[in-house]
């Protein structure tokens, strides 16, 4: 069995899995209550809030409100500034990107049907956007912006520390959705003038269901939720401690130096082998080109090769992996964000997403090349549209 499907989600770590186990069973005790039950789960809290806060440099004085996930996070941070910038406010304009993940699009979408204004930027052919569109776009009533830290699709990196300082210095708050970065490349939200950032834990080898949202000292935003006083009013209800006490080990584990050198390096260096492995085959390109990526993603168009039959063919030797983001899949529409990028809808079509982990080993890699290279053969040769 090979796994090469981590930006849809991970493994758990076993440490992770560890670290959690107490909190159903023996450390049980509702946090928010005064009895000794409460403390020793709160303890374990404020220790787990602490791996967050380092994990993307987060001030002391800055809040990270616990979630489900990064779609929580998302809604929150979109639904709220329309609630106190436009509801409440003059403003009436977000400029977001057109690759973002439906967590952000969909939001946006539904927002332009209550008459907000959005502007989605396009991505050039590296499946980037320059710093300078955002800045070209901010108006008088633009009452934020909100690009991705890292694609899912291509793991392309955002100019982020570009655009945070053009959002600062236009008095715009900015808002990234980090779920693809943590874990992959350094995040630091004081270097790079974050004001709200999104993550979730299932992507860097923590439990599914529990997120985060970073926001700013200074930069408040009308909660989803209305309820208790949990999370400092910006999300009631009961948190999950143990997922919590689970995505504050796997922080830890993902973002210390030594982790991410290990990401850069041994990741870096499978997925470089597959890829190049991969590319040796005629008509086959890197959607987006290989520069400015996360190290374990390569998103791969193969002429002549329906992406849905690939991941069928290789399905049946045990590998996993995806056309596109998980959510998109049902459909057999193309992939907006390969369209984005002006690829042709042949191509479009044919795209599968390599996503590697710390846990992949070049044993897998080299047993998924071969399988790889016998699946695109063997789709080729029964093609109506290829010819050899
Ligand atoms: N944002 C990005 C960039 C993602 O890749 C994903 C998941 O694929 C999400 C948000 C949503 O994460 P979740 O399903 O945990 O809410």
């Amino acid at each position: 069995e090979v796994y090469l499907d981590n930006n849809a989600t991970t493994k758990v770590d076993p440490e992770v899995f560890k670290a959690m186990e107490p909190f159903f069973c023996d450390i049980y005790g509702n946090p928010n209550s005064l009895h000794k039950f409460g403390a020793g789960t709160h303890k374990k809290m404020v220790e787990a809030l602490d791996y967050l806060y380092s994990g993307i440099n987060a001030a002391d004085e800055d809040d990270i409100v616990i979630t489900g996930n990064a779609t929580e996070s998302n809604n929150t941070v979109i639904k709220g500034i329309w609630v106190d910038k436009i509801l409440n406010g003059n403003k009436n304009h977000i400029i977001t990107s057109e690759v973002e993940h439906p967590s952000i699009t969909a939001v946006c979408k539904f927002l332009e049907t209550q008459g907000v204004s959005v502007t989605y930027l396009p991505v050039n052919e590296e499946g980037i956007l320059e710093a300078q569109q955002v800045a070209d776009y901010i108006k008088e009533d633009t009452a934020l912006v909100t690009i991705m830290w890292a694609n899912n699709e291509t793991g392309k990196l955002f100019p982020i520390k570009e655009i945070g300082q053009i959002c600062k210095d236009a008095g715009v708050p900015f808002h990234t959705d980090a779920t693809q970065a943590i874990g992959k490349v350094p995040v630091d939200v004081q270097a790079c003038n974050v004001n709200y950032l999104s993550f979730s834990a299932h992507k860097f080898h923590g439990p599914k269901g529990v997120g985060g949202l970073y926001i700013q000292k200074g930069f408040e935003v009308t909660p989803l939720l209305h309820g208790g006083e949990q999370m400092g009013g910006h999300r009631a209800g009961t948190v999950d401690v143990a997922s919590m006490i689970g995505m504050g080990v796997a922080m830890k584990l993902a973002t210390s130096e030594m982790a991410l050198a290990y990401e850069n390096n041994h990741v870096r260096k499978l997925r470089d082998k597959l890829e190049n492995a991969i590319l040796e085959i005629p008509e086959t390109i890197v959607i987006g080109g290989k520069e400015n990526r996360t190290p374990n993603t390569t998103l791969i168009s193969i002429r002549g090769v329906e992406g849905e039959s690939m991941l069928w063919d290789m399905n049946q030797k045990t590998i996993g992996a995806s056309t596109g983001s998980a959510c998109a899949s049902e459909d057999l529409e193309a992939n907006p964000v390969m369209n984005a990028f002006g690829s042709d809808s042949e191509l479009a079509h044919t795209g599968v997403r390599f996503s590697l982990s710390r846990f992949n080993t070049e044993a897998e890699i080299d047993y998924a090349i071969d399988v790889i290279k016998g699946a695109i053969a063997r789709l080729r040769s029964i093609s109506s549209s290829y010819a050899y």
